[in-house]
């Protein structure tokens, strides 16, 4: 691969990298913001690309990041733990207007595959979520039925009835087609072995994303590609993964915005995830930025997972093109 293109600093590069793209595809966190906090310049940058592009045709009544007065902006996250609605709170908090309709989340991506893709027939088709309110909030959006996830039943510690009661199917719920397993704060025992089981009598194995670790507080936690593990391990199967970088995720992209492929860049801090996205859906670009959790120094090892077409320290630097 060509060497990526530092763009700090470089007016014309970096007028040069704006023109080319229609459509940015944004990582949220360790792009746009760390936690709760919004990096410097980050709600200018995106207000900036949302009026930059194309000549007004036609009177301003469409919303500021309409694709028909600026650069299409649309918010890929990883975060199955939140719906695509808090999203759009969150970055309407955090001075950056969004509707429910510019995110695209795991959670979502997952609810779509299973909706849109894998369509099991109704009595086979409900969900068994080790996860959070924001996947059982997208299966909702999508008429999904799903069990587990917040319910209580399922956050205490297994008894011998319920070992008793999984292996003889007499818990289980027979219509249970599918186990679905994003990032869970209350990931316990009990709540695997369920899994487990659903799996051994055959139902598909997803995982809304295969983050290994979950940045917070500039350290590192469990992600959900590290929940999911004991399932995997036991039941010995890998599940389909529905986020970054799989390419189901990115059909689903595809198809929603309409996306010309060649005119979309994706924006990311992870190599294994953003960069490796972006590449993989054969964009016309990918932009690292180094405020997040991979650096610089990751893609420029020799068996770097993934190489990005461009590079800034920090988003705000687009702000400095003319
Ligand atoms: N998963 C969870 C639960 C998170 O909280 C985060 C970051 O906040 C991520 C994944 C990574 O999200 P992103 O893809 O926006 O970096
Ligand atoms: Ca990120």
């Amino acid at each position: 691969a060509a060497e990526p293109k530092y763009l700090t600093g470089d007016k014309v590069a970096l007028n040069e990298f704006i023109d080319k793209f229609d459509t940015f595809l944004f990582d949220c966190d360790g792009v746009l913001w760390s936690g709760d906090h919004v990096y410097e310049g980050v709600p200018e940058t995106l207000q900036l690309l949302r009026s930059k592009g194309w000549v007004l045709t036609a009177p301003l009544t469409f919303t500021p990041h309409s694709p028909l007065t600026g650069k299409r902006t649309v918010f890929v996250t990883n975060n199955s733990t939140k719906s695509r609605g808090e999203y759009a709170k969150k970055l309407n908090g955090l001075d950056i207007p969004s509707d429910v309709e510019d995110v695209f989340g795991s959670a979502y991506s997952s609810a779509v595959y299973i909706s849109r893709i894998l369509k099991l027939p109704a009595g086979k088709n409900k969900v068994f979520v080790i996860g959070e309110a924001g996947v059982e909030k997208e299966l909702a959006s999508e008429g999904v039925p799903f069990i587990g996830g917040t319910d209580e039943n399922f956050r205490r510690d297994i008894t011998p009835a319920d070992f008793q009661g999984i292996a003889d199917g007499s818990l289980l719920d027979p219509e249970v087609g599918i186990v679905l397993c994003g990032l869970d704060f209350h990931i316990n025992y009990l709540k695997l072995a369920h899994g487990l089981h659903y799996l051994r009598r055959g139902a598909i194995f997803l995982a809304t994303n295969i983050d290994s670790t979950l940045p917070l507080h500039h350290d590192l936690f469990l992600g959900a590609g590290s929940v999911m593990v004991p399932l995997a391990n036991a039941s010995g199967q890998k599940p389909l993964e529905l986020g970054k970088p799989s390419q189901a995720m990115m059909d689903a992209i595809e198809g929603k915005f309409q996306l010309d492929r060649s005119k979309t860049c994706m924006i990311g801090d992870r190599l294994n995830t953003d960069i490796k996205f972006g590449i993989e859906g054969k964009l016309g670009g990918t932009l690292h930025v180094q405020t997040g959790v991979d650096k610089k120094e990751d893609w420029q090892k020799k068996d770097a997972i993934a190489v990005p077409s461009f590079y800034v320290d920090k988003l705000s630097d687009l702000r400095h093109a003319a």
